[in-house]
């Protein structure tokens, strides 16, 4: 599992479930009135290291945190004839229009309440609602994916959505020329039904059958804090392509939460948690592990 450097670069996709949805993405978007920032090796920066110690009701020094490092010859292989489809649909096949907000920790697209989007399948026993998605990007292209893979880090994560085998993905290309609009913090965009996007945009990454299936699954934690314990993850295998303009667009955000200090003072890159240790949590995969 590469990433290439040269003209397009390739993402980790994951999907997180919470039992208690509702509760934890609010709690992970609304952040709380507890300041925190990415900052590391900045003693008092309250960054990753520091967030346990912020507010007391927050787990983040719990024993099922995310993200984690994948050691893929170390996951147990479920039934790789019969693997369960993970799938995410939109009622009525519309597009899918919300707002997306620069909170100054990751650009966030939140999906309008008026559409129904269901992810189903995957071992679940029941059908959750995609509430938002967001992004995990780093500086530069040797940084910021949350979740690793064999030690290979990624240059941007998205949590919540999935995987493509082409190289150009349409959703991605609007979301990157919709950030243009939210470079400032708390700059809000409506994402209008003709700036919307389809579920057909979105279905080389969700809904291919033989790249879209293919995961990692473990319980783990939100990435922010609280860090509350409440979710469960699937890493997709497959890593579609970003190419550097639109990551760019990325890293032209601003934020004045987190990097304070130092070179990318006052942009909002490297908004990623470190890995956190598996503390004996066995990994599901339904990959053929050669
Ligand atoms: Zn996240």
């Amino acid at each position: 599992m590469h990433f290439k450097r040269s003209l397009t670069l390739t993402l980790v996709l994951c999907t997180v479930v919470a039992f208690h949805l509702e509760t934890a993405v609010v709690q992970a978007t609304e952040l709380g009135d507890t300041p925190w920032t990415y900052d590391r090796l900045i003693p008092g920066a309250k960054g990753p290291d520091e967030w346990e110690t912020l507010n007391g009701n927050w787990s983040c020094n719990g024993r099922k945190q995310s993200p984690i490092n994948v050691i893929t010859d170390q996951v147990m292989q479920n039934d790789p004839t019969n693997p369960p489809n993970l799938r995410l649909t939109v009622a009525g096949n519309k597009p899918i229009t919300g707002e997306l907000r620069n909170n100054g920790y990751a650009p966030t697209f939140f999906i309008g309440e008026e559409l129904t989007v269901k992810l189903a399948g995957g071992l679940l026993q029941e059908s959750y609602f995609l509430k938002q998605f967001h992004f995990h990007f780093g500086c530069n292209d040797t940084v910021g994916s949350e979740h690793t893979i064999d030690g290979n880090t990624y240059p941007i994560e998205l949590p919540m959505a999935n995987s493509s085998t082409s190289p150009a993905n349409i959703a991605l290309e609007k979301i990157a020329q919709l950030l243009n609009n939210v470079v400032d913090e708390n700059g809000n965009h409506v994402v209008t039904q003709s700036a919307g996007i389809h579920i057909e945009d979105f279905a080389p990454l969700l809904v291919s059958p033989d790249v879209a299936d293919r995961f990692y699954k473990y319980k783990g934690s939100l990435t922010t804090p609280g860090c509350y314990e409440s979710v469960t993850w699937f890493v997709m295998n497959n890593h579609p392509q970003i190419t550097e303009k639109e990551i760019l667009a990325f890293r032209n955000l601003k934020s004045s939460k987190a990097h304070v200090q130092g070179p990318n003072a006052g942009r909002m890159c490297n908004n990623f948690r470190n890995t956190m240790p598996l503390n004996g949590r066995q990994i599901h995969s339904n990959i053929v592990l050669s």
